[in-house]
């Protein structure tokens, strides 16, 4: 009875586990080592001196360990993991070990052979006075002693890289014979061992998790909150953005530090609140869509009611849809990457979408919100920036695509992930907290709506519209000079733009693509040869 408590108990604790299966859980060495320790430490109590699998397993466990979630089974099931992965390390090593010093051996003794055939070459020319010495059947070799004649020559000595691909082949060879999980480091339940350090699991993500909740807190207490103008009429949605992304580098860093159901959805639904976070706020940058719009209510609707769905499409199913949520993750990050980079190289295509949004609303009574939209136009350097940091944002994600056994245990490619995006968030941030300011001061697209001209905030608005004065405090803005801004804001009006079919249009942007994507290669290729 005892025993079949304790076997539902383990059966529990296996549900709580990442029900993703992997080569390692799977196999039979897995379960025979788990039960025996489960049998040996959970079930009888028994002291850990007891235990018959070399596995240490204190019981009670740690007031961490105990903290952090872990009972007595996936105690078991964490040592298990480990024990394994050192079995396979320590086996291929032995293997390896015994075929080098065989090879060596094989190759000192042809040395030996080598040398002794040419003393046997220098004996043969000698006079028959000094063969009477040994015999027929030996001769005297240098150190004195009489060795038996070779009949036939030694075979020839293996070079260094000779001996070393035999080494190669034989390894692979005895290799070839082994099961995986028997030379290799394996998955267990979707991941590869981890070390656990005061019972966090991913050690090195949870500290990087940790380090990218702090870059959030700084955009919300300092970045967002006192280097934006109040007036920007999107302050309050980059607060929220941050917030939102504060609340999922939490989710993250308790997914990493214990594995359950609940913080692993937690994870994967604030991280994809995150993802439609940012695409919103790229839609109301881009398309200038303020607060207090039906098109601003609208598009707010439509994120959150694209996020409900996909969290309800995971909740409905009882194992996470993995593929799915990666698809979808991956969508909505092209997406809001494409955004901003039509609006580093092509902004025109983005005001003219906006135009097309605004003709097709059938709202009425508020037109003056959608009216006349400022231009997208950036100056150069914020424009430079953004060419950096988009090709940045495509290319990091790349680093999850790598795969690999955690580095001394401790460092995978989902850690590197995260490790990357604290500096890219960083510096995105800090794009766009500038961006709101030159936004503010060149465009005049303030939150005052009634007042699109009228200078509300003399030290923000004094370089919009038809100012062209700037105050003393504006000057000390990081921001470049205005000429550009304003040349550009005349040239780029959204309602005198041209029609032009849709062919020539996507012709464009693939152009301005290739064009961006040598651009970006030749100066990361300058920062290379520079480095
Ligand atoms: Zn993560």
């Amino acid at each position: 009875m005892k025993r079949s408590f304790a076997a539902v108990v383990a059966i529990a604790a296996l549900s709580v586990q990442r029900a993703l299966a992997s080569v390692g859980d799977r196999s039979v060495k897995f379960h025979l080592c788990r039960q025996s320790c489960e049998i040996d430490t959970c079930w009888d109590h028994r002291p850990k001196s007891l235990s018959d699998d070399t596995i240490v397993v204190p019981d009670p466990l740690p007031w961490y360990l105990i903290m952090t979630g872990w009972s007595c089974e996936s105690n078991c099931a964490y040592h298990c993991t480990h024990r394994i992965t050192n079995e396979a390390k320590k086996r291929v090593s032995d293997i390896q070990t015994k075929i080098t010093d065989g090879v060596v051996r094989e190759r000192a003794e042809a040395k030996m052979l080598k040398e002794r055939w040419a003393e046997q070459l220098v004996w043969d020319k000698k006079g028959d006075e000094f063969k009477e010495l040994c015999g027929d059947t030996h001769f005297l070799s240098s150190t004195g002693d009489c060795v038996p004649l070779m009949t036939e020559p030694p075979p020839p000595l293996l070079t260094e890289a000779e001996a070393r691909r035999k080494i190669d082949s034989m390894v692979a060879q005895e290799l070839s014979y082994l099961s995986v999980i028997d030379k290799q480091t394996v998955q267990f339940f979707g991941k590869w061992p981890q070390l656990r350090l005061l019972g966090m699991q991913e050690p090195m993500s949870v500290l990087f998790s940790i380090l990218n909740l702090l870059v959030q807190l700084h955009a919300i207490f300092h970045g967002f909150s006192d280097l934006i103008p109040d007036t920007f009429p999107l302050k309050s949605v980059y607060l929220w953005h941050a917030k939102i992304a504060s609340v999922a580098w939490t989710a993250s860093t308790v997914f990493h530090t214990r594995d359950v159901w609940w913080t692993e959805r937690w994870d994967y639904f604030s991280a994809a609140a995150v993802l439609m976070s940012g695409l919103f706020l790229a839609l109301c940058r881009l398309l200038y869509l303020r607060p207090g719009t039906h098109l601003f209510r609208h598009t707010l609707m439509a994120c959150v009611g694209a996020w409900a769905v996909h969290v309800l499409y995971l909740l409905l199913h009882r194992r996470l849809d993995y593929t799915y949520n990666m698809a979808a993750c991956l969508t909505v990050g092209f997406v809001h990457n494409t955004l901003w980079l039509l609006c580093a190289l092509m902004p025109h295509v983005l005001e003219r979408a906006r135009a097309l949004l605004v003709s097709r609303t059938r709202w009425s009574g508020s037109k003056d919100l959608y009216g006349a939209a400022p231009s997208l136009a950036l100056s150069g350097l914020q424009r430079q920036h953004l060419e950096m940091l988009v090709a940045a944002m495509f290319l990091a994600p790349a680093l999850e695509l790598f795969d690999f056994p955690p580095i001394l245990r401790l460092i995978d490619a989902h850690s590197l992930w995260h490790c990357a995006t604290i500096p890219l968030t960083f510096f995105w941030y800090q794009w766009l907290v500038n961006d709101a300011r030159e936004c503010v001061r060149t465009t005049g697209w303030h939150s005052d709506r009634h007042a699109e001209r009228v200078v509300t905030d003399v030290d923000e608005l004094a370089g919009a519209g038809t100012s062209t004065s700037l105050p003393a405090a504006l000057s000390m803005l990081p921001l470049a000079a205005p000429e550009a801004e304003a040349a550009s804001v005349s040239a780029a009006s959204s309602t005198d733009m041209s029609l032009q079919p849709l062919w020539a249009q996507a012709h464009q942007v693939w152009g301005a693509l290739c064009e961006w994507t040598w651009h970006t290669m030749r100066i990361l290729r300058g920062m290379i040869i520079t480095s």
